[in-house]
């Protein structure tokens, strides 16, 4: 049961940190005050980073369900699934672009930070046309 056990993804966080630092990609903060607290959040390119865990946001290739207290776990999980729609729904009407990353994507570090450096190259690219048109 180690995916029960790592409620509140914090090893997930820390290994897409890891990933982050090891790559070169800075200007992220943690957990900033915005709908559903960003795992990683780029103020300036506008980019929400969310690390979901494969068991807790309902991965289609690896949520495994307990065949015990199924009644708990089922509608928990897809609980969950709603609200990370709704706040990917809310950030995007504010003008972020939000990027979901699952947790069984880090272990192809280099895929996971590719993922996102070219989501903050478009952003970039984003911002600059919308500079020109002034
Ligand atoms: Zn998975």
């Amino acid at each position: 049961m180690a995916a029960i056990r790592s409620r509140g993804n914090k090893s997930t966080e820390i290994k897409l940190a890891s990933i982050l630092r090891a790559n070169g990609i800075k200007g992220w903060r943690r957990h900033l005050a915005l709908p559903g607290k960003p795992d990683f959040a780029f103020c300036r390119e506008r980019l929400a980073v969310f690390v979901d865990g494969c068991f807790w946001h309902g991965c289609a290739f690896h949520c495994r369900r307990p065949s015990s207290n199924r009644s708990y776990w089922v509608p928990k999980i897809f609980r969950n699934q709603k609200r990370d729609a709704a706040v990917t729904k809310r950030l995007r009407e504010t003008g972020w672009r939000v990027l979901r990353i699952w947790e069984h994507e880090l272990r192809y570090p280099g895929r996971a930070a590719r993922r996102i450096a070219w989501a903050l190259q478009k952003q970039n690219q984003k911002m600059t046309e919308r500079r020109d048109l002034h």
